[in-house]
């Protein structure tokens, strides 16, 4: 677990706390926190044990303290160095993790004490918060019947309505625009959406990043839009004539003639059908609707696929990084597509994603403890169904954690097939990929595009599920989260401002700057924001897509 008490001096059986040696002491300053707050926080403490850790029973207890010194954490809402010591001797304060409060909701959150690194407070501090923790980390615990908890999942703060506020939704960047998953005329981006979609399996590209720009610009406009207020659209950047002319349709009509023609064309139909199938781009699609074929059996007709029946063989695909023969892997991942599709192809709920989740973190824990996750993609953004699930990994040991994760994406591959929980990988990189625009070896993103198996909760029968492994080292695990998260348009975004704007490479196995190569090692999502010269903008407004 991420916290043993640090030995003091004071802090002896003397004390008058029959406290367990379990038990957190938490200190909170006052200063700086509204009294509301402060009784919230106050709460959470006192009502709340840590119930389970690894779903057996934990002691593991938070209390208050009004002594400092004595206190295993220090929750402050300050973050300047001068303020604190105004509070706290600095000798004590460099003894023990200051966090920010949001330390103490996540835990409570999340049933168990959070590592402090996403949370340090006074940024003076940065390294003697974290190195506390990471000796808190691997300092053997007290009890030797306690088992540490090998893995954990970073959580999401909540919205903050004054950042969100600060943001502007007329920004040329959708990285500048707060995009939430539904806006006000969604219905009107549906609509779009679908000629978009009709660029896309047509390979016409330009023309479908029009619609997807457009497209953006509008889930970012935070009013219904009305035959009074479309004037005000001409202000908006990438609204051309055209569109805005489908805009005053379907503000008419309901619906745009041009997507209607789309909809109902039997090759768009064809063709929508085949890029479903994993492996299928719209070129292939093309070429397959050019060989004749109109319909997903008859792809499997082509393919000599058998429905719900695939080759469990294809996990020699773990040895593709040394094939050459890249052809032959992606018919291979197409015939897993095509046959796997019926349940490929529906999504999957939150609750399953999460579950996913730590049934995978779980199988890492018996390779390398000491790991936590990110579930990024789809999820992440707030959608109730996702289409995969995105899991983005690391150590949690700042320092050595980059030796840790190195080759670990195909040992847990190998343990999840051993174990029977994936059946076929589609897609395994990154473990000697060379960045040739950077002067550092990147080889710190490898992924794994698998298929996972399993039966969920009453499910009836075992269900096929497309789940992503991203691991990265914890110097880039928060750009790959950010690049693993979406939405489309959001990235390509971020991209396009670290470039024109900031003289930056932006992607998700790290951010450097073009001129000397610097690269950036941002401790918390905020903080590649912040390298980036961008206000933070939650996940869940991050949907710069329809
Ligand atoms: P859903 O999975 O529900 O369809 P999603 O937004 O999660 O929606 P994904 O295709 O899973 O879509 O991709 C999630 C994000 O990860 C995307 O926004 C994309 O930026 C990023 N991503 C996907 N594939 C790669 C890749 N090979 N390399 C880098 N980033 C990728
Ligand atoms: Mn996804």
């Amino acid at each position: 677990m991420p916290f043993k008490r640090p030995l003091s001096s004071s802090d002896d059986s003397e004390s008058n706390d029959e406290r367990q040696d379990n038990t957190i002491l938490v200190y909170i300053l006052r200063a700086k926190i509204h009294p509301e707050t402060m009784s919230e926080l106050a709460s959470l403490v006192e009502n709340y044990q840590f119930e389970r850790v690894n779903n057996r029973p934990s002691e593991r207890n938070l209390e208050l303290t009004a002594d400092v010194e004595k206190a295993d954490i220090i929750v402050t809402a300050t973050n300047m160095r001068q303020r604190l010591e105004r509070h706290i001797d600095w000798r004590i304060a460099k003894t023990k993790p200051i966090v920010s409060p949001s330390w103490l909701r996540d835990s409570v959150k999340s049933g168990r004490p959070l590592p402090c690194g996403s949370y340090v407070a006074v940024h003076d501090l940065d390294d003697e918060t974290l190195r506390i923790c990471d000796i808190a980390q691997h300092t053997p615990s007290g009890s030797s019947s306690e088992k540490e908890t090998s893995w954990q999942t970073e959580l999401d703060e909540p919205v903050d309505a004054a950042e969100v506020e600060s943001l502007s939704y007329d920004a040329k960047y959708s990285c500048l625009r707060p995009s939430p998953l539904v806006c006000p005329n969604q219905n009107l981006v549906k609509e779009l959406d679908v000629i978009r979609r009709g660029r896309n399996v047509e390979g016409e590209e330009r023309s479908m990043l029009s619609y997807s720009r457009a497209i953006s610009v509008i889930k970012a406009f935070p009013h219904v839009i009305t035959e009074h207020n479309i004037q005000g659209l001409h202000e908006l950047p990438f609204l051309g004539e055209k569109i805005l002319s489908m805009i005053e349709e379907f503000l008419k009509a309901g619906r745009i003639t041009e997507a209607q023609t789309i909809l109902g064309d039997p090759r768009f139909q064809s063709l929508s059908a085949f890029i479903t199938i994993h492996g299928i781009g719209p070129h292939s699609a093309r070429r397959l609707y050019d060989l004749g074929l109109r319909t997903l059996e008859e792809l499997e007709r082509y393919y000599e696929v058998k429905p719900g029946v695939s080759d469990e063989e294809t996990m020699s695909l773990l040895d593709a990084e040394a094939s050459a023969n890249k052809e032959a892997a992606v018919e291979q991942s197409i015939k897993i597509g095509l046959a796997l599709r019926h349940d490929l192809n529906q999504t999957i709920p939150r609750e399953e994603v999460e579950a996913i989740n730590r049934t995978i973190m779980q199988e890492l824990g018996h390779i390398q403890k000491g790991c936590k996750s990110m579930i990024a993609g789809s999820y992440r953004r707030g959608k109730l169904q996702s289409n995969d699930v995105d899991i983005v990994i690391t150590h949690s040991d700042w320092n050595s954690g980059s030796q840790k994760v190195k080759g670990l994406c195909k040992k847990l591959v190998q343990r999840l097939h051993e174990q029977g929980l994936v059946t076929h990988v589609m897609h395994l990189s990154g473990f000697h990929e060379h960045d040739a625009l950077r002067m550092h070896h990147w080889d710190s993103l490898e992924k794994a595009l698998t298929v996972f198996v399993w039966r969920h909760d009453s499910q009836p029968r075992r269900v096929y599920r497309r789940v992503d492994l991203i691991f990265a080292a914890p110097e880039v695990f928060w750009t790959a989260v950010v690049g693993w998260t979406g939405s489309t348009m959001f990235e390509r975004d971020l991209r396009l401002w670290a470039k024109q704007q900031k003289g930056m490479k932006f992607d998700s196995s790290g951010i450097s700057r073009r001129r000397d190569s610097k690269l950036y090692h941002p401790r918390t999502e905020r903080d590649v924001f912040k390298v980036l010269g961008l206000v933070y903008i939650h996940p869940t407004l991050r949907n710069a897509d329809a």
